[in-house]
């Protein structure tokens, strides 16, 4: 059975105080309820507050990851940060791959799967993001833009370390546009990750967490997150405030209780 996972992504965002206040109020709501220990709540801050979540964090069972990492071990790479780095700081969970690292930075399918390899070897966890522009939607390439980007992925790294992996799906029209995709139109595209899975490893497949991320709300969580093959998400915008933040992690508690269940009346 697949764990929810709802993963925040602060982006460029916040300052001491603020980090400080946000984790105040979702340690606070994570306290309020033991329902959510039934799923993952990560959150992924800019590199230069790891520490202090990471402090803040110690005493709980909130998730904290980074945004980004370097290809490289070590070296003469200014400014950069190697998986091993955040190895040895404590961190599990990396995001790669995300529209903006791609888009903004020109990170090409091959420095996605350097990357993606690069946390494998580190011992991370990369929540791999893939997606599809508008014009590539309204193009009708949505499966081929997401099968090559995957792709990559398997030939660079190998389909086995995905065992040790998440893909979040993220519309690249629907990532801080207020746009969320519908349900439905996630859910195909979810299934046919699994689906493009499932043809190197149905056991990875099968367990593997695919995450919808692009204008998850408070609001539109729910539904999203009813669907069979949406098993969390990766927020944005919605993850900065931790209200909003407990909501969407209430809704996937919600359902993951729901799939709990239905598995004890199938024994
Ligand atoms: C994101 O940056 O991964 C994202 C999904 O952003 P937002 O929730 O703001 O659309």
């Amino acid at each position: 059975m697949r764990k929810r996972l709802i993963a925040g992504n602060w982006k460029m965002h916040g300052s001491q105080n603020q980090v400080h206040q946000l984790i105040a109020g979702i340690k606070n709501g994570v306290a309020q309820s033991s329902a959510f220990s039934e799923i993952d709540i990560l959150v992924c801050p800019p590199f230069i507050y790891l520490p202090a979540v990471q402090k803040e964090l110690a005493d709980t069972t909130i998730l904290w990851g980074a945004q980004n990492l370097y290809v490289g071990q070590q070296g003469a790479f200014t400014g950069e940060i190697a998986g091993s780095m955040l190895a040895d700081v404590g961190c599990r969970y990396v995001l790669v791959g995300h529209s903006e690292r791609r888009t903004i930075f020109g990170e090409s399918l091959s420095i996605v799967a350097e990357k993606f390899k690069a946390a494998i070897a580190a011992g991370l966890i990369p929540i791999l993001c893939v997606g599809e522009s508008e014009a590539e939607r309204e193009r009708g390439d949505t499966e081929k833009v997401i099968h090559t980007q995957l792709q990559s992925v398997f030939d660079a790294a190998g389909i086995n370390a995905f065992h040790q992996a998440v893909i979040a799906y993220e519309p690249v029209w629907a990532i801080g546009t207020g746009m969320t995709a519908t349900p439905a139109l996630a859910e195909e595209v979810h299934a046919y990750i699994r689906q493009l899975i499932a043809k190197n490893n149905v056991d990875i497949a099968k367990a593997i967490r695919i995450l919808y991320g692009g204008s998850m709300k408070a609001d539109n969580a729910a539904s999203l997150l009813s669907m069979p093959n949406i098993d969390g998400g990766l927020i944005g915008g919605a993850s900065l405030d931790a209200n909003s933040f407990l909501t969407i992690c209430a809704a996937a508690c919600k359902e993951q209780s729901t799939i709990n269940e239905m598995k004890v009346n199938q024994r």
